[in-house]
């Protein structure tokens, strides 16, 4: 096969089980290939601080060199890929698994590509061409200075490697030993958060804008553990026993009496089994029951409690957390979305340009409000894409419309409930629109690739779910700006949405 002399040799790492070429052998004559074989990274050498290979693996900014996993071992390969993709310098490299494992669980999101060993050398040598190819888009990437947070440098990490691999998304695996039943192998590892992991630094990325998300599945979470082996049960509502059962009641023509049938059940001999060997007996007049339709019939049924005999038409759902053996209704069930995550435009964005001057930082959320720095953090990203692109951005901007007259009410009331309708309708928006309350007095929304037209139809529908959140005689005054048709600063576009007048 000839080599491609237009191409840079080509660095391969090979991270191997110790002393086994079988599973790497065909790499060896390759052209244009600089092989380095380490022996496996173990988590010990991890520990102990030992570099040396990490070292080796390790070149110049972002531009890693193709990393290949040769192990027929399920464990060590999963092990690696964590290691590579939680390592802030070698996250991003190109892997390539060579293993004759055909089923790798969820740490096959952390390859990019898993071949058997018995590949051809011309099938092997496409492979690596094409991780080659992907190394070269990795050095586009604006370099993330050593000093830089290393948690921040992270969070980057994780948009550039979906940026990387053609806005690959980040789907969620279900894992039975994962407090919301669901993990993130792939995020787990680029944020070095634990395997287990549910979607909440996800969420955050969201509610900042480089990331959205598409619902997959919704979990009740029990409140007070937050955990989802939750067991829902119909119970007694007086004494809350799931030891309930459903009778037909009996309606005795002659006495008219009504009661369930259990009441009406006598043996008719010692040994009856089952209840076609019972007779029916009315409780109240003692008379024997003959046929139905004739001198009873069977009106309705109900549910008749055994421990506290209560008898009632409807029994109550209620959950048992199997976790920590808490007891609470339905309703008290915290709800946590499972959603299917991809980039945004500005996700995008700080992948390929970095963060800028602008700050990332965990949102201080406050019942779902962002911090007013870190809105406008975002709008002037989102604002930037919006002029480039010409895609449209939207800016609403809600206010108490009388509150001035308001006698009774002071300037903090006012704040308080903006802040609990802003609160309201964050939970009615979508996850990637910003909320902020500006002033204790305005509540600003962002809403990034929508039109005004979209922006006042959702609006509208999440106004309209959070309606007891409006005080009575309070009333709301909206305006919605479309950019980048409209005013340019944000400043400014706050006072023309404060006084549309001017
Ligand atoms: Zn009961
Ligand atoms: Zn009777
Ligand atoms: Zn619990």
């Amino acid at each position: 096969m000839a080599a491609d002399t237009s191409l840079r040799p080509i660095n391969v790492i090979v991270i191997s089980s110790e002393g086994d070429p079988s599973y790497w052998k065909h790499l060896q004559g390759l052209p244009n290939c600089k092989l380095k074989v380490v022996p496996h990274l173990l988590q010990e050498r991890i520990n102990s601080q030992q570099s040396q290979v990490f070292k080796s693996c390790e070149v110049e900014g972002y531009a890693p060199q193709i990393i290949v996993l040769a192990s027929p071992s399920k464990s060590i390969l999963t092990e690696h890929l964590f290691i590579i993709r939680s390592h802030p310098k070698l996250a991003l490299a190109p892997v390539l698994a060579l293993t004759p494992l055909t089923e790798l669980g969820p740490a096959r999101r952390l390859a990019d590509k898993v071949s058997p060993p018995t590949l051809s050398a011309a099938d092997l040598y496409s492979q690596i061409l094409a991780l080659a190819k992907l190394t070269s888009e990795l050095e586009n990437f604006s370099p993330v200075g050593d000093n830089d947070d290393i948690s921040l440098r992270r969070l980057i990490n994780l948009l550039r490697f979906l940026h990387s691999r053609q806005n690959m998304k980040l789907s969620p695996d279900r894992e039975k030993d994962s407090p919301c039943g669901y993990v993130y192998p792939l995020a787990a590892a680029l944020l070095d958060a634990p395997q287990n992991q549910g979607p909440a630094s996800l969420e955050d990325l969201e509610v900042q804008g480089f990331l959205t998300g598409r619902l997959q599945d919704r979990i009740h979470l029990c409140p007070q553990c937050e955990h989802y082996q939750i067991n829902f049960r119909e119970v007694c509502p007086r004494c809350r026993i799931p030891h309930i059962q459903l009778h037909h009641n009996i309606h005795h023509y002659r006495c008219s009496y009504v009661g369930p049938e259990i009441e009406f059940q006598r043996p008719y001999n010692q040994r009856a089994q089952t209840h076609d060997q019972w007779n029916l007996v009315c409780p109240k007049c003692m008379k024997k029951l003959k046929d139905i339709g004739v001198d009873y019939d069977r009106p309705s049924t109900s549910y008749v409690c055994f421990r506290c005999s209560e008898v009632f038409l409807e029994p109550t759902v209620n959950c048992l957390c199997m976790n920590c053996g808490g007891d609470f209704s339905t309703d008290k069930a915290k709800l946590q979305d499972i959603k299917i995550y991809s980039l945004t435009a500005a996700g995008s964005e700080v992948a390929e340009q970095g963060l800028g001057n602008y700050k990332l930082t965990d949102p201080d959320i406050c019942n779902g409000l962002l911090p007013f720095e870190i809105f406008t953090n975002i709008f002037h990203i989102q604002f930037g894409i919006s002029r480039r692109s010409n895609r449209p951005l939207c800016l609403a901007s809600l206010t108490w419309e009388n509150v001035s007259s308001q006698g009774s009410s002071g300037g903090n009331d006012q704040g308080r409930w903006l802040m609990k309708l802003g609160a309201g309708l964050r939970e009615n928006l979508r996850g990637h629109d910003a909320i902020t309350l500006l002033d204790q007095s305005e509540l600003l929304i962002l809403s990034p690739e929508t039109n005004k037209q979209e922006a006042g139809i959702a609006l509208n529908r999440a106004l309209k779910k959070s309606e007891e959140l409006i005080p009575p005689g309070f009333r709301l005054q909206r305006a919605l700006a479309e950019l980048p048709r409209e005013e340019n600063k944000l400043s400014l576009l706050i006072q023309r949405l404060r006084f549309p007048n001017i």
